[in-house]
């Protein structure tokens, strides 16, 4: 099966891996062409010179960039996929994107008789790895079950959400609940810190207690108690996320003031860390602000 994968990011870069290999014929396009080339010294892939050839003659086309503002950049920008794309092929778009700029693309590729899912995923590098993330994707079964053998080789657990959208929706929202954890966990563990309590033995029983998550039982133990904050998802992008749930509320007409807050909170610890921070760095805004250090 010939596959076209565009964006060879933190995530992005793992998932191809698996596509690298038989029954795959991969190509693979990422702007900064370095580690396209990188990634095809080390695994069986042909590099493409533009979206534009990345996609002729490919049966399935994988998108993973940071947002579908990139999808449709390079959809339609300079040496876009958009006229090279085959009839009868499946772009399928592992960006953790937006429900109406889906919608809209979906829209434009069935009229050239191209099909759109939208499939992002979840699990992060670790399952990206090991090729068990899980996807969360909408649009047509039939489209999807020509895509199927690609989603199968890096996904384990495979969910339809239901129409194009759908899994952007359920992905924004997961997102939205990561960042509340993140924020809400930070600040009470900063709390019982400056409270005189040693932040392993909180987390020992609030693992053990209702108050758990997966940022209480893994992100803080292995990243903010260890100081060491591996960068494997980019802050920057959970504020995307976050802000697409909160777009989703208002276009439902939707009041969700704990929503909005969290993602005021992560609007802040972008601008305070940066482009390039790790997520579970946003307990570090936190800290600085309480003049309190969680180890
Ligand atoms: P990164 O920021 O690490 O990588 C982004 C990729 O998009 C890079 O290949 C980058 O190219 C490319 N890109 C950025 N801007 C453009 C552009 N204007 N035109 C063309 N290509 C562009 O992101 P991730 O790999 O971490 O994430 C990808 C998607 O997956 C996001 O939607 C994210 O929310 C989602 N996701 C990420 C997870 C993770 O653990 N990292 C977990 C689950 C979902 P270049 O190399 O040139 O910068």
């Amino acid at each position: 099966m010939r596959v076209a994968f565009i964006g060879l990011g933190d995530i992005g870069s793992l998932m191809a891996v698996h596509l690298a290999r038989e029954p795959f014929a991969l190509t693979v396009w990422n702007r900064t062409e370095s580690k396209a080339r990188e990634f095809a010294a080390s695994h069986s892939a042909r590099v493409a010179t533009s979206p534009r050839d990345a996609v002729r003659g490919a049966e399935v086309i994988v998108t993973c960039l940071p947002s579908s503002a990139e999808v449709e950049a390079i959809l339609h920008g300079e040496q876009g996929m958009i006229d090279s794309l085959e009839r009868g092929s499946v772009l399928l778009d592992c960006t953790s994107g937006d429900p109406p700029t889906s919608r809209s693309i979906a829209a434009e590729l069935s009229a050239r008789g191209v099909s759109f899912i939208d499939a992002p995923v979840s699990g992060g590098t670790v399952a990206a790895k090991s090729g068990s993330l899980t996807i969360m994707w909408g649009g047509d079964k039939a489209d999807f079950e020509r895509a199927r053998p690609v989603v199968e080789a890096f996904g384990k657990k495979i969910v339809h959400a239901g129409p194009v959208g759908a899994g952007d929706a359920l992905k924004a929202v997961n997102n939205a609940l990561l960042a509340v954890h993140i924020l809400a966990t930070g600040e009470g563990l900063a709390m019982l810190v400056k409270a005189g309590v040693d932040p392993g033995v909180a987390l020992e029983v609030i693992n053990a207690s209702s108050g758990r998550s997966n940022t209480s039982e893994n992100l803080i133990p292995q990243r903010v108690l260890t100081r060491a904050f591996p960068r494997t998802f980019r802050l920057a992008l959970l504020d995307k996320d976050i802000g697409i749930a909160e777009a989703l509320g208002a276009e439902l007409g939707m009041d969700t003031p704990v929503l909005s807050l969290a993602a005021k909170r992560m609007h802040e610890a972008r601008a305070a860390l940066g482009e390039d921070a790790d997520h579970v760095e946003a307990v570090k805004m936190i800290e600085a602000e309480n003049d309190v250090v969680i180890r």
